[in-house]
């Protein structure tokens, strides 16, 4: 008998009016588990109405309240991440541990959120005229939505909606199709962490679902993560419509060795950010940009560290997880052919790997290119799968070039010993998240994060500072308290005495 995944409307499971499904598999077998309800407009509207109504009494809410239930969330969390991270490995494929890693990520946000109070504080000038106060306080927008990618299930949604919670908005999650399983578990988690029903809604679907929420008037913000042309569409319409919206787009990060680096370092840096997470990461490094002089002992340590990464089912305790679905699994594997034909070097080729794992599993082990061309389609385009390609650079100088010529501007890491190079990379580099012998700079909660360029649409980063700003709207008030009453007609501006 066929499992659906319903959406989660007004703090209960609800199936919707739509007939539309569509397969959820374990990218570990290749068999379809589930079958995933894909909204209307009418069920994106039932939701949108459900937030709209529980609003009021959310925002009402003490900030004592609001803050309880986010901890009380925070704590619920901690005690059952390994279930969470049960659901992320059989929708998404990713090995238990970085599963649990991504939930690590995700919690940090929930813990910011917990202190929130503190941010929401206004300011305040005193008699700014004679008598007058001026004072500005944070208020939330109203039912705000998030639009998530398949990458990141859990962490990617909890970048926002406990900011979001916690500033007093309602919240339409639309999770991606691929793995929605995980946004249900956070609503039913969220309903027992004492968050009133309605404040929190899951609605499943694909394009018919997002645009709804582009187009409901009653929805005041869009926060995206996904692609670049869909960052750019959600981020166009969603202004078009008039809502506040933060899009967070594709990337393609590059890592700079110097010659001065140290090699063990790096090549340990390039394999966990090359292949974690089979390479579907937004921060993951694809290119490896190396000065000549230390390129053919970089390539030899990591094909070395390579040949002992085990890829297979991500329960059996293996480095790499399948990819998400066999047609970008084939995709993936068509960039080798690619590389080929462009005359680049295949070092380690990933196409009919060993694997601890199921063989209908959507495979594709850890693969390294040698010599790529920037003028291949291997080097410009994102690949999202654990395809690592070096380019071999002359000097800083040229590295910087390339890293600033590409249209994305996600993440970006310099290697090296040298802090005159390392520090003047940080001033120059046109990328929003770096790192200096760092490979995968996420910030932690209390900075933002967002990339440049192709990367980000729209002003506010995610979470941080930038994340409370982009689910408040300020308010400024200007104050008289008449003592002693007095006024008169004056059709100038006031004067100050
Ligand atoms: P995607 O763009 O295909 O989908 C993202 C969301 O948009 C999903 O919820 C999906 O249902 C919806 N969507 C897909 N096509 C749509 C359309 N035509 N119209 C309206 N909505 C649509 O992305 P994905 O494949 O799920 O995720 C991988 C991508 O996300 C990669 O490009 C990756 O770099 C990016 N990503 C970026 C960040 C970041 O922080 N910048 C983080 C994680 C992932």
């Amino acid at each position: 008998m066929t499992t659906y995944i319903n959406h989660f409307i007004g703090g209960a499971s609800a199936e919707g009016e739509s007939t539309r499904t569509a397969p959820v598999y374990n990218p570990a077998t290749g068999t379809v588990e589930k079958e995933v309800r894909l909204g209307s407009v009418a069920d994106v509207d039932t939701a949108v109405q459900a937030a709209a109504a529980a609003f009021p009494g959310w925002r009402d809410a003490s900030l004592a309240k609001r803050q309880a239930v986010i901890f009380a969330f925070r704590e619920l969390l901690n005690a059952r991440k390994g279930d969470l991270a049960e659901i992320l490995t059989a929708e998404h494929g990713k090995v238990l541990s970085d599963a649990g890693g991504e939930i690590a990520r995700g919690l940090e946000v929930v813990d910011f959120a917990a202190g929130m109070p503190h941010l929401l504080k206004g300011e305040y000038s005193e008699n700014v005229s004679t008598g007058v106060d001026v004072y500005s306080v944070k208020q939330p927008l109203g039912v705000v939505g998030i639009i998530s990618p398949f990458n990141f299930p859990a962490m990617v949604p909890l970048w926002f909606f406990p900011i979001a919670l916690a500033a007093g908005n309602t919240v339409v999650l639309k999770p991606s199709e691929k793995d929605p399983s995980a946004a249900v578990w956070m609503a039913e988690l969220l309903k027992e962490a004492g968050l009133p029903d309605g404040v929190f809604n899951v609605v499943h679907g694909d394009k018919e679902a997002v645009d709804a929420i582009l187009e409901h008037p009653v929805v005041e913000s869009v926060s995206f993560v996904g692609s670049t042309p869909i960052a750019r569409y959600i981020y166009e319409t969603a202004a078009r419509n008039g809502k506040r919206v933060q899009a967070l787009g594709g990337a393609k990060n590059h890592m700079l060795v110097l010659p001065d680096a140290d090699l063990d370092l790096a090549a340990d840096a390039a394999v966990n950010a090359g292949f974690g997470s089979a390479g579907e990461r937004c921060m993951a490094i694809s290119v490896l940009l190396v000065v000549d002089t230390v390129a053919d002992d970089l390539v030899a340590r990591i094909a070395e560290r390579m040949s002992t990464l085990r890829t297979g089912d991500g329960r059996r305790g293996c480095d790499m997880g399948p990819l998400i679905t066999e047609v970008h699994r084939d995709k993936v594997a068509s960039y080798v052919d690619v590389a080929l034909a462009d005359g680049a070097t295949v070092v380690v080729d990933g196409r009919d790997p060993e694997v601890d794992g199921d063989a209908g599993g959507f495979w594709f082990g850890p693969t390294l290119i040698d010599n790529v061309a920037t003028s291949s389609a291997v080097y410009s385009d994102e690949i999202f799968g654990p395809i690592l390609s070096v380019v071999r650079v002359s000097s800083y100088a040229d590295g910087l070039r390339i890293i600033n010529g590409s249209p994305y501007g996600n993440g970006t890491a310099i290697f090296t010993n040298d802090g005159g190079a390392a520090r003047r990379f940080q001033r120059e580099v046109t990328v929003g998240m770096v790192g200096i012998n760092v490979p995968i700079p996420v910030p932690v909660a209390y900075h933002s994060f967002g990339g440049w360029k192709a990367s980000m649409f729209g002003d506010s980063k995610a979470y941080g500072p930038q994340g409370v700003s982009f689910f408040t709207r300020e308010k400024a008030i200007t104050s008289r308290w008449l003592d002693p009453s007095h006024g008169g007609i004056n059709l100038g501006f006031p004067e100050h005495d």
